[in-house]
């Protein structure tokens, strides 16, 4: 499959939903590790590329897993004009619940992404996300009967910037993180990263894209954490001083959502170029999966195919699948 696309917007979709998946695999193995402890096994500037996770390089986590799902669903909404986009994302998120942990039944007995092997594996899934799904007191579409704020309603939402045929993304992506995650911060935070990837694809520069976030932000009941987080990221960002893991962790851990948006933005801000941002994403006692994968997701959207390094397309897993869903999204 040629990677590269002579259309400058499918380019630009591919290396979001592409460079989101290399954040998340960087940060697979270092997930629930502290920066002492990444030093420790991969040297003084810690992890710089790939090493084995669940069995391989590159291995993607549920963060990739649930953003192709959250395509899945959204383009299935797409066509089929009378049907509601957050049910049709929810049921999409079920069939990605379903294989947990039910071994893949083999090549030609599924169709959609579930004919993927890789989707199937269990890739420490979030425990909010899997209780809400699997709550049978929630019908479909329905909001998460909790009052979580963990990341996993932020990390999966990209998609939704990333089709143009979504008129108004800020409020598609609150709906799909509220399925799992119904604190403000948690769907809030999902809700302006989704508009923050619009507006880079879109061509924005990410400050000017930033300040219509915040102002978006600023009408919804609730805001003030991911608003007081996304400052918090712009003012370090504008204090200048070296792009460390002690600096970033300033912002928290990201495991929460706002925290994993702020860190996302930050690196973005501060980084020279995608492969030191995503590097930068991964190094910290955080969520180093989640942080990757968001920062992967600005950075692809607003700078294309061209400023991801070949050597970490060619291990991803699920590239293909990956490339074939942003394209079915420019073609939305
Ligand atoms: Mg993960």
């Amino acid at each position: 499959m040629d990677i590269l696309s002579d259309d400058p917007v499918t380019d630009r979709i591919r290396a979001s939903l592409l460079a989101g998946a290399i954040g998340d695999a960087l940060g697979a193995p270092v997930e629930f590790h502290t920066i002492g402890r990444i030093r420790a096994r991969h040297g003084v500037h810690g992890l710089r590329d790939y090493v084995p996770a669940y069995g391989r390089r590159g291995a993607v986590t549920d963060d990739t897993q649930m953003t192709l799902f959250t395509a899945e669903g959204l383009l299935e909404a797409l066509r089929a004009p009378d049907s509601a986009p957050g049910s049709a994302i929810d049921a999409a998120y079920r069939r990605w619940l379903r294989p947990q942990p039910t071994p893949f039944p083999g090549a030609g007995r599924e169709s959609g992404l579930l004919a993927e092997a890789a989707l199937w594996a269990t890739r420490a899934p979030g425990h909010t996300c899997l209780s809400a799904l699997a709550n049978p007191g929630r019908g479909l579409g329905e909001r998460a009967d909790n009052n979580s704020k963990g990341c996993g309603g932020v990390m999966r939402v990209a998609p939704i910037g990333l089709c143009r045929r979504v008129g108004d993304p800020f409020a598609l992506a609150s709906a799909a993180a509220r399925l799992t995650h119904n604190h403000p911060s948690g769907y809030l935070a999902a809700a302006a990263f989704a508009l923050l990837v619009r507006r880079l694809l879109d061509g924005e520069a990410l400050r000017d894209a930033l300040a219509v976030t915040l102002d978006r932000l600023a009408g919804e009941p609730g805001h003030e954490e991911t608003t007081a987080a996304l400052l918090q990221a712009r003012a370090l960002a504008e204090a200048g001083g070296p792009a460390t893991p002690e600096r970033l962790m300033q912002l928290g851990g990201g495991w929460v959502a706002e925290e994993a948006l702020a860190i996302a933005l930050w690196c973005a801000l501060v980084a020279p170029d995608l492969e030191s941002a995503l590097l930068l994403a991964i190094n910290h006692d955080g969520d180093s999966d989640s942080t990757g994968s968001l920062t992967g997701n600005l950075l692809g959207a607003a700078l294309g195919m061209a400023a991801i390094p070949a050597r970490w397309l060619a291990d991803l897993e699920l590239r293909e699948c990956i490339v074939r869903v942003a394209d079915e999204l420019a073609a939305a």
